[in-house]
């Protein structure tokens, strides 16, 4: 029996794609070799990134749009640093709402003046700071619309006008936003796309070239975006089930139709959290992430009888991030409605047990 597998990530994917993903190692494309083993310049693989790419844009409404879509390496980490070392000219604006920004602040900072306007640091970034504008004399604004490890989420960005470069790893492809608001998109694949291993970078082609340093040919846009991210060898396997999942995505009928069922999702675990007298949710209510729900027992003495209760009934991967303790549900797209209703009962049953 496949587990109700809530990891943050990597996580789990839609069943349909690691059956057509375990039967492309074996034979791809009826070529009686492995998606593996062929040249990334084969013909064949090279219609799997053009038909990633395509998706990638068409699924968030950027396709003919002058945005690029690009497979890089290097995971959202390396985002990190690419975003300040092909944009950052001057200065750059960074709000901090986790580790994740954090740690992107700390890679911004070697490349030039970093003014971070917001942070919820000081409640330990339970909640999404609001109520600022964006300053206009600065090369960009950077924030991460989901805090993975915190469990909160952007329901509005702050409005400003110079462009935005957001991390959106743990929430692309969940919710319908209007990504053209947004010039530069990076997104690790180990969540809603694929396995870890290749990052999706979508870029809006005209703030490209503004920088004056010279850039490493890994590290350039450009280069990536001329080469079509072929510049070097893609992560293949990862390029191809990401492909595979933004399909079956859009078979269900894109970001419109799994956003209700996220929605459908995320209402009915945090209705359990905020009724069940055992436990507490950790994120402000109004900023509460519809991908990761963050939640904590009201007494840790329970903790041995809740946590043998959720494995015996097949869950994996329930336990909160070290910074936040507790609990952590990755509902990711990838995660059916039923195990979440698995998990519901698996809370009742603990009530009902003490
Ligand atoms: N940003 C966010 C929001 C994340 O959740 C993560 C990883 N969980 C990262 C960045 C870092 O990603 P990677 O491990 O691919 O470098």
């Amino acid at each position: 029996m496949k587990k109700h597998n809530f990891s943050a990530g990597p996580c789990v994917l839609p069943q349909e794609v690691f059956q057509k993903a375990s039967q492309a190692l074996l034979n791809f494309n009826n070529m009686d070799l492995s998606i593996i083993e062929i040249s990334h310049r084969d013909k064949n693989f090279i219609a799997v990134m053009d038909k990633a790419q395509n998706l990638a844009l068409e699924l968030l409404g950027l396709k003919d749009k002058g945005y690029t879509a690009l497979f890089l390496q290097g995971g959202a980490s390396m985002q990190f640093l690419m975003t300040a070392y092909n944009l950052l000219e001057k200065k750059a604006i960074y709000a901090d709402t986790g580790t994740w920004s954090s740690k992107a602040i700390k890679e911004a900072k070697m490349f030039g003046e970093v003014d971070v306007i917001a942070s919820s640091k000081d409640q330990n970034y339970n909640y999404i700071p609001k109520g600022y504008t964006i300053p206009s004399d600065a090369d960009y604004f950077h924030c991460t619309s989901n805090n993975t490890i915190f469990g909160t989420q952007y329901k509005e960005f702050p409005e400003g006008s110079i462009p935005v470069v957001c991390d959106m790893s743990s929430d692309i492809f969940s919710r319908q936003l209007d990504f053209s608001k947004f010039d530069l998109i990076y997104a690790g694949a180990q969540k809603n796309m694929g396995p870890a291993g290749a990052t999706l970078v979508i870029i809006k082609e005209d703030i490209l070239g503004k920088v004056t340093r010279s850039i490493p040919s890994m590290l350039s846009y450009k280069v990536h975006a001329e080469k079509e991210s072929m510049f070097n060898t893609p992560p293949v396997f990862a390029v191809y089930v990401s492909m595979l999942t933004l399909d079956w995505l859009q078979n269900l009928g894109g970001i419109a139709a799994i956003e209700k069922i996220n929605n459908q999702k995320a209402a009915l675990l945090y209705a359990e959290i905020d009724r069940n007298p055992l436990f507490t949710g950790f994120a402000a209510k109004e900023d509460r992430s519809t991908m990761n729900a963050t939640f904590n027992l009201v007494d840790d003495s329970h903790k041995e009888v809740f946590d043998n209760l959720w494995k015996e009934a097949g869950i994996n991967g329930l336990n909160g991030h070290r910074s936040v303790g507790g609990y952590r549900a990755s509902m990711y797209n990838g995660l059916t409605l039923e195990s979440v209703e698995v998990l519901v009962d698996t809370m009742k049953k603990f009530e009902n047990t003490l």
